[in-house]
């Protein structure tokens, strides 16, 4: 604040003459200038005019800048919140995935710990572009695992996609021209795409092209995939032909593979509802 002239005292007496007070604002006597009532400071200041002379602005209080950060603050949760609800409607195609998070494991999977340990390396992951293959028997849990990876992303914001390819497929057929390659690019939009259960599709010669081209183009945008299946990985090192060895060759080239074995899960899950189901319609639970 520059020294207090008569010449500058009368600015201000005069501007804040004309101005109205808010709520919480006094004008201090030693200095002339409307102050906040709450922490005291200033909320008016003096200035050289750019046309000569002075003038005598409103500015902000250190609670009112408090206030505005706060408020700020608000609005970026909000909007984050509100851009990670839209990118689970829209990465987790299949409501059953919603399901398929960290607080739903039971811990009795040591290989949940590699998808713990990706989540926490994902900046590493995305910039070095690493992804997984989960394979091995049906049932062991490698689509869980993919989809408490997406849930967790998501949850950091991170945009990720988690599909099949008989729903790509479904989406491209009939597509042609430009929407074809607006659906193609917009799948290069997703910082993680997760393909569940490759292998499970119908192997038609069109299907083989596509399956390739989005796997070519993944490769090429260096962005990371994850794939599940079901094949051995005998079986993706060793291809019956040609076009399944271009797609397993640009899945393994940048695939960690993680092997699922052991228990089915799922029999154990069946297992686990069959005797829930028992103890409900037993005789002996009816006095409960
Ligand atoms: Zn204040």
């Amino acid at each position: 604040m520059m020294e207090l002239t008569e010449e500058i005292r009368a600015v201000i007496d005069k501007t804040t003459a004309a101005m109205k007070l808010g709520e919480g604002e006094y004008i201090a006597p030693a200095d002339g200038l409307v102050h906040c009532r709450k922490c005291g400071a200033p909320r008016q200041t003096v200035i050289r005019s750019p046309f000569g002379g002075y003038i005598a602005p409103r500015c902000v209080c250190p609670c009112q800048q408090e206030k505005e950060r706060r408020r700020r603050e608000a609005e970026e949760r909000r909007q984050r919140m509100e851009r990670i609800r839209r990118r689970k409607a829209q990465g987790l195609q299949d409501r059953y995935l919603y399901g398929y998070t960290f607080a739903h494991d039971n811990g009795e999977k040591p290989v949940m710990a590699k998808a713990h340990a990706y989540v926490n390396h994902w900046p590493q992951a995305f910039k070095k572009n690493i992804g997984l293959l989960l394979f091995g028997d049906v049932g062991t849990g490698k689509s869980f695992l993919a989809g408490c990876i997406a849930n967790a992303l998501l949850e950091r914001d991170v945009p990720v996609l988690m599909t099949n390819f008989p729903t790509i497929l479904a989406r491209l057929c009939g597509t042609f021209g430009e929407d074809r390659t607006a659906f193609l690019n917009s799948l290069g939009d997703y910082d993680l795409l997760i393909i569940d259960d490759l292998g499970a599709e119908r192997n038609t010669e069109y299907a083989l092209e596509q399956m390739f081209s989005i796997i070519d183009s993944r490769y090429r945008c260096k962005k990371p995939l994850i794939v599940t299946t079901n094949l051995k990985l005998d079986e993706l090192k060793h291809p019956p032909d040609l076009a399944h060895a271009r797609i397993y060759d640009r899945i393994l080239e940048r695939c960690a593979p993680i092997l699922f074995a052991g228990k089915n899960f799922r029999e154990d899950n069946a297992a686990s509802t069959k005797a829930a189901a028992r103890r409900i319609v037993s005789p002996d639970n009816q006095k409960n």
